[in-house]
């Protein structure tokens, strides 16, 4: 399986950031693993032009479940497209929280991606309050039901489990918890979708940082991470794509 390592740098980033991209292609994932990275909309052409022709892909962090149309400062599938993305991110919690994405509309938005050929990251996960109530496994088995399209393969699909309250917090889940989580994934989308489900990636997300990344990488079913503060320097982000 070829290992990820995502870096969503959310709503930051001008041109003045695109010397962490050159800093970046220099570093090298290991052979079989990949690199993203999933600036603004305003940032994805410049820097998929900046990583032409070398390991680092380039996504985009949300995209509109139609191609067209008048839908106010969305953005879709092809114009990610067009403009250099490969990934994009989908029903963060964020934009779950944000922008009252449902499952459904996560899902219609990974079957556009589709469409324009993009591969959807489809982001799931508990709160706290859903954890503490033993809920967690619950939670993220409704959201990976309804969010993921019919016709999801290892190739069209990365599902990034992310806790709400590991996000942005520097709490992370003990790795039992993570392994457990990603297990019930895994066994969710194999009887939903069949052995080839084995294939799907399944990172783990939520305040991954340089000196957590290898040990979270070691954990069972985990195929990489979803990093967001961490993705925004070369340096860190580099020194989680060498651990993966
Ligand atoms: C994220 O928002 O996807 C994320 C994991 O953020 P951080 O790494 O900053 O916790």
């Amino acid at each position: 399986m070829r290992r990820l390592a995502a870096g969503n740098w959310k709503m930051n980033g001008t041109a003045a950031d695109l010397a962490e991209v050159a800093a970046l292609t220099a570093a090298h994932p290991a052979p079989g693993c990949e690199m993203l990275l999933c600036p603004p909309a305003t940032l994805i052409d410049r820097m998929a032009r900046a990583a032409h022709g070398t390991a680092l892909r380039i996504g985009g962090q949300d995209c509109h479940a139609r191609a067209t149309g008048a839908h106010t400062g969305d953005v879709s599938a092809p114009m990610l497209a067009e403009a250099g993305a490969s990934y994009v991110i989908l029903g963060h919690s964020e934009r779950r929280a944000d922008h009252g994405e449902t499952d459904a509309q996560v899902c219609a938005k990974a079957e556009a991606a589709w469409a324009s050929g993009l591969v959807a990251v489809v982001c799931v996960g508990e709160t706290e309050a859903e954890r503490d109530a033993g809920q967690a496994l619950a939670v993220v088995g409704r959201q990976v039901e309804g969010s993921v399209p019919e016709g999801a393969t290892a190739e069209n699909i990365v599902i990034a489990y992310e806790p709400v309250w590991a996000i942005g917090t520097g709490r992370t889940p003990t790795l039992h918890e993570i392994a457990e989580v990603h297990r019930f994934l895994r066994a969710e989308l194999v009887s939903r979708f069949g052995a080839a489900a084995k294939g799907i990636r399944l990172l783990y997300g939520g305040s991954v940082k340089p000196s957590n990344a290898a040990e979270i990488f070691a954990t069972p079913e985990v195929n990489g991470a979803l990093v967001g503060g961490a993705s925004l320097k070369a340096a860190d982000f580099g020194a989680i794509v060498a651990a993966l």
